[in-house]
C-alpha cells in the first residue's frame, strides 16, 4: 500500500498533456512525430509513478520531467552501437566487441554491404552456389582439415555438433571441464539443451584414461574435451590428451555393435598460428586435428582475430551431416560476416600478413618498445591539456590481459599513463569519458587514479581522442575548488 505521502506525490505526476505544452517537449513535437514525443511521455511518467512507489526522492516539476523526456528523445534518435576507444588493455574485451577486423576485413564488409554480392551464387556455372564456399578451402588450407563448416559463433558449433551426434546419445567428459563461459556458456546446459546425456568422469583436479574407459557404453557417442579458457588449474593436475582420448576411441569402438566412438574437442578461442606472446602457449587447431581429433571447434573474434562466428572442422562425412542438419540453417552466417571471416582467414596464407594485419594478433605479440612509445605520446598530449591545477600524469609499467572470460589466463607486459586527479575525481572522470565523451572512452581506476592503457590504443588519432576527452573532463567541472 502506498503511503499517504506517496498519494499526494502520485496526485501531483505531471499529466501528458499538460508536459507537452512545455517549451522544450514543444520544440522536440516539431521535429519529431508528435506520437513519438507522447509515448515518450508516457514512458517517463510511468517510470517516475514506479519510483515513487519505489520510495525513491524523484523531482516531479515539469521542467525536470521534461528535461528528462527530451534525453530519452535524444538517445532514441542517436546511433547506441558505435566506435568506442579501449584504453582499458583488455585485448579481446567481449563487452568492446571482441575483435578489432583487419583492414582487408573492413573493406570486404562494405563492398558486399553496398551492393549485391555472389553469397549464393556460382560464376561459373552460372547457378545457384553455397554460402560456405567462400571459406571452407581456406579453413581448409590453413588448418589441414577434409571440411568446415562456420555458424553464428562457438555456442552455435557446440550445440550443433552435440545435436546431430549425440541427440539421445552419451557424451563423456572430464569433471575438469565442466567449465562457464562468459556467464551465459555453461557445458552443462548446452548439454541438455542438445539433447544429448552427459556422463562426467574424473574430479575436478584428475581425470584418467580409465576414467573414459569405465564410461563408454553402446550409447556413448563421443568422448569430448574443452578447453578450460578462462580459468587455471595448478597443483596436482592430470587430464587425457587428445591423443589418448583418440586411443581409447578406437580401442572401444572395434568392440562396439554401435560403431565408432567420435573424439571432439571445444577449443575456444582458435589459434591458427602460435601466437607467442608473453606465456601464452596456445595448441593450435591443426595441432589439434593431427593428434586424432574427428571434430574441433573455435571461435573466429578470439585469437583469430575476425568476426563473430563458430567454425567446426573435421572429416569430410561429419561436416557433410552437419551442413545438412536443419541447425545449420537456424545458426547460419550472414553475408557480412562470411565476407569478414573470409578476408580474414586469407591473410592467414601468409605468416607475415598474420602479425601485420590482424589488429588481435598483433596485440598479443606486441613490441614493448612499440607499446612504450606509444605511451610516452599520449603522456605528451595529455600533459598538452592539462593545467598541474588539473592533475598529473605517469609512465608506469603494467599487466595486460589478453581477455576477460574469453581466453586463456595470461599476463601481457604492457605500459599505461596513470593520470592523478587533483580536481574532480578518478570515478568522475572515468564516468565522463564513457557516458558523456563524443566518443566512449573505457579506461581502468586504479589506487584512485585513472590508468589509460597503451596497448590497446589503436592509433594516434585514438590518442588525440583521449586527451581531448580529458581535456573536456576539466572543462566541465568549471572553476570547482580543488579537492
Ligand atoms: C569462448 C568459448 C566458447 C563460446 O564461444 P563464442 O564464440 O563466444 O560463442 C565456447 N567454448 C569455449 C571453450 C570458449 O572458450
Amino acid at each position: 500500500m502506498p503511503t499517504p505521502d506517496q498519494l499526494k506525490q502520485l496526485r501531483s505526476l505531471p499529466q501528458v498533456e499538460e508536459m507537452l505544452r512545455q517549451p522544450a517537449l514543444a520544440a522536440m513535437t516539431a521535429a519529431l512525430p508528435r506520437t513519438l514525443v507522447v509515448d515518450q511521455t508516457r514512458a517517463q511518467i510511468d517510470e517516475l509513478r514506479g519510483r515513487v512507489l519505489a520510495g525513491d526522492e524523484v523531482d516531479l516539476s515539469c521542467e525536470a520531467v521534461a528535461t528528462s523526456v527530451v534525453s530519452r528523445l535524444r538517445r532514441l534518435c542517436s546511433p547506441s552501437l558505435r566506435r568506442a576507444v579501449n584504453a582499458s588493455g583488455v585485448i579481446v574485451h567481449t563487452n568492446l566487441g571482441r575483435s578489432v577486423l583487419p583492414e582487408p576485413a573492413v573493406q570486404a564488409v562494405l563492398d558486399v554491404a553496398r551492393g549485391y554480392s555472389t553469397l549464393e551464387y556460382d560464376v561459373h556455372e552460372l547457378r545457384r552456389g553455397s554460402r560456405h564456399d567462400h571459406y571452407e578451402a581456406l579453413v581448409c588450407a590453413v588448418t589441414g582439415a577434409e571440411a568446415a563448416i562456420a555458424v553464428n559463433n562457438n555456442a552455435a558449433a557446440v550445440m550443433m555438433v552435440l545435436s546431430e551426434f549425440a541427440q539421445g546419445r552419451e557424451v563423456v567428459v572430464s569433471r575438469g571441464e565442466l567449465v562457464e563461459i562468459g556467464g551465459s556458456f555453461r557445458v552443462p546446459d548446452i548439454m541438455r539443451a542438445s539433447g544429448a546425456d552427459m556422463v562426467e568422469v574424473g574430479t575436478t583436479n584428475k581425470t584418467h584414461g580409465f576414467d573414459y574407459e569405465r564410461a563408454i557404453t553402446e550409447r556413448t557417442a563421443l568422448l569430448m574435451k574443452v578447453h578450460p579458457s578462462n580459468y587455471r588449474l595448478t597443483g596436482f593436475v592430470e587430464d587425457v590428451s587428445v591423443q589418448g582420448l583418440r586411443a581409447i576411441a578406437d580401442a572401444a569402438g572395434t568392440a562396439r555393435a554401435s560403431g565408432p566412438v567420435l573424439v571432439y574437442e571445444d577449443l575456444g578461442s582458435g589459434a591458427l598460428v602460435d601466437i607467442t606472446a608473453a606465456d601464452l602457449h596456445e595448441a593450435t587447431v591443426s595441432d589439434v586435428l593431427s593428434s586424432g581429433a574427428d571434430l574441433v571447434s573455435f571461435s573466429c573474434d578470439k585469437l583469430l582475430g575476425g568476426p563473430q562466428a563458430g567454425i567446426i572442422v573435421g572429416r569430410r562425412e561429419a561436416i557433410a551431416r552437419l551442413k545438412k542438419n536443419p541447425l545449420a540453417r537456424v545458426l547460419r552466417l550472414d553475408k557480412l560476416s562470411i565476407a569478414a571471416l573470409e578476408a580474414t582467414l586469407r591473410l592467414y596464407l601468409r605468416e607475415d600478413n598474420v602479425r601485420r594485419q590482424i589488429p588481435t594478433v598483433r596485440m598479443l605479440d606486441a613490441d614493448e618498445v612499440e607499446v612504450t612509445a606509444r605511451a610516452e605520446r599520449l603522456k605528451q598530449r595529455l600533459d598538452a591539456v592539462l593545467s598541474p591545477a588539473d592533475g598529473i600524469t605517469a609512465i608506469e609499467r603494467e599487466v595486460a590481459r589478453a581477455g576477460g572470460g574469453a581466453l586463456p589466463m595470461c599476463d601481457i607486459p604492457t605500459t599505461v599513463v596513470a593520470l592523478d586527479l587533483k580536481r574532480g575525481s578518478a570515478l568522475g572522470c572515468e564516468r565522463y569519458l564513457s557516458a558523456e565523451n563524443p566518443v566512449p572512452i573505457v579506461a581502468r581506476i586504479r589506487s584512485e587514479r585513472v590508468l589509460f592503457d597503451a596497448l590497446t590504443l589503436l592509433s594516434d588519432d585514438e590518442l588525440d581522442e583521449v586527451a581531448q576527452g580529458v581535456r573536456r573532463y576539466f572543462a566541465g567541472l568549471g572553476s570547482e575548488e580543488p579537492r
